[in-house]
């Protein structure tokens, strides 16, 4: 192999999606590259695995993703995979939060606010008032829930934002910054003085809605046909340990014994996994780095057959709030959601529990977290049958934790990487959590980094979304 020496470490979707892009580059342009993605597990995917059992689609990661970030579906294109997309039926549009017990439906809209029952007659009233709130505090990085209860008022912040922030990111609304994991409300704010005067002034975005989606086979299909574009060039139980300067650019050293020269290393891996990397290349980038912190989160996916289950599931699934005292955080109802999730007559849930709520959860026996999760799902949807079949999955690491202080952290770290050309980092540990973050983050960095990989100052800083130098 010839051309510029790219290494890439991690096959989550950022690393895989950054390979790809590299790759499809340097064949359109007709250049050549000598590409290397490096994983540390057994296969590729990271958090993104689907396991196909009897007839059953099981996540262990994450499930879907809104049809409206452009690099996701035209890397999907690229790939040919836009056919083998679906959608999430129409029902799962309805969702429940846990309350005293019962679920109840989350209003959709401000409309459904003046109905719900998950609110008191008091809390929607202090909702309505959410235009004349008070403004935000000067200099103050406000956390998501200080921000929701000045808005909307303390129990639609802990009924309505607590209990979705945990369902999003397994976080707790009382840490994490709303400037870093809500820009956009903290634009709302900002651009029209309240939420509800924002959402009623918003313009529809022209073209289709976007809708949930996934694959037909989940979204593993993704990360195969990636691994499959990737070929030789991904290696994966390769688990990198260190990278260190050389003369001629850098040389990473990987597990077991490998050893790899490269001009431009791309770490597409969790903040967490690259600070050991660059312990002596740089140790207050790896110190600032290791402040990115991560809820760990189980993933329990239990099949029954449909009579064993007292209620209908129809609807998306639902949130748990605070107040409950579950583990769980929330239950999606897979086999409403997507077709061809589980055989006629069964039906697969898949609780998601600990989180930054618990985080005592991710370090018992599997066998102890399904059983945990069995019993809080006794106690919402009375379900006192044993499952047909049962998938536990752990996830330590599972989601980065945008705590007050994020954007400043993150600029930091862009700051020290700066100081070494030819070292990127990219991924969900930065400038978004969600699936969607990931493919944009590995997509756009790539392209960065191709647009000047065959010119000739290769010193040059590679600018795109997320930390990069
Ligand atoms: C349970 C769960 C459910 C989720 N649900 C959703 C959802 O429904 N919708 C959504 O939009 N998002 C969801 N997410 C988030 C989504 O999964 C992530 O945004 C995305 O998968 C992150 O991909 P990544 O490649 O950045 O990171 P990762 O998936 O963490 O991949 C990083 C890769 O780097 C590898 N690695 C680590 N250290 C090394 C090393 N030293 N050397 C080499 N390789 C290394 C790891 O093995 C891993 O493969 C969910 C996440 C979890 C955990």
């Amino acid at each position: 192999m010839s051309g510029p020496r790219v290494v890439v470490v991690g096959g989550g979707v950022t690393g895989l999606t950054a390979g790809v892009t590299l790759l499809d580059a340097a064949r359109d342009a007709g250049h050549p590259l000598s590409l290397t993605v490096l994983e540390s597990g057994a296969g590729a995917g990271g958090h993104a695995q689907t396991t196909c059992d009897d007839g059953f689609v099981v996540e262990a990661g994450p499930n879907g993703f809104l049809s409206r970030e452009p690099h996701t579906l035209a890397l999907i294109e690229s790939l040919g995979l836009t056919s083998r997309l679906v959608e999430a039926r129409p029902d799962a549009a309805r969702r429940f939060i846990v309350r005293g017990g019962r679920l109840c439906l989350v209003p959709d809209g401000p409309a459904g606010l003046a109905t719900t029952p998950a609110l008191s007659l008091r809390a929607k009233l202090r909702l309505m008032a959410e235009p004349f709130a008070s403004r935000p505090p000067a200099g103050v990085d406000e956390t998501v829930y200080d921000f929701a209860a000045r808005r909307i008022g303390a129990e639609a912040a802990e009924m309505l934002v607590d209990a979705a922030v945990s369902g999003i990111s397994a976080g707790d609304s009382r840490r994490l910054s709303v400037r870093a994991q809500f820009p956009v409300m903290h634009e709302m704010e900002r651009d029209h003085g309240s939420l509800l005067r924002a959402m009623f002034s918003r313009k529809r975005p022209r073209g289709p809605q976007a809708r949930l989606v996934s694959f037909d086979r989940g979204m593993g299909v993704l990360t195969a046909a990636l691994a499959a574009r990737l070929g030789v060039h991904l290696r994966s139980g390769t688990g990198v340990s260190r990278i260190d300067r050389t003369t001629r650019g850098w040389r990473v050293t990987a597990e077991p014994g490998n050893v790899f020269d490269a001009d431009h290393v791309v770490l597409a891996v969790p903040a967490r996994a690259a600070a050991p990397m660059v312990d002596d290349l740089n140790p207050v980038l790896a110190r600032s780095l290791r402040q990115i912190e991560y809820a760990g989160l189980g993933v329990v996916a239990l099949a029954y057959p449909v009579r064993d289950v007292p209620r209908a599931l129809d609807g998306y699934g639902y949130l748990a709030t605070r107040g409950e005292g579950l583990a769980t955080l929330g239950v999606v109802w897979e086999s409403s959601l997507f077709p061809g999730r589980a055989p006629d007559g069964q039906a697969l849930l898949r609780v998601m529990i600990g989180g930054a709520r618990r985080p005592d959860v991710i370090d018992r026996p599997a066998a102890e977290v399904e059983a945990l999760a069995r019993r809080e799902l006794q106690q919402v949807l009375g379900i006192t049958a044993a499952p047909s079949r049962a998938w536990t999955f752990a996830w330590p690491s599972a989601i980065a934790q945008y705590t007050v202080g994020h954007l400043e952290r993150r600029a930091a770290i862009a700051d020290l990487v700066a100081a070494h050309p030819g070292l990127a980092l990219c991924g969900t540990s930065y400038d978004g959590v969600s699936f969607n973050h990931a493919v944009k983050s590995g997509r756009e960095l790539a392209t960065s980094l191709a647009g000047r990989l065959w010119s000739r100052d290769l010193t040059a800083p590679v600018t795109a979304q997320g930390v990069t130098a």
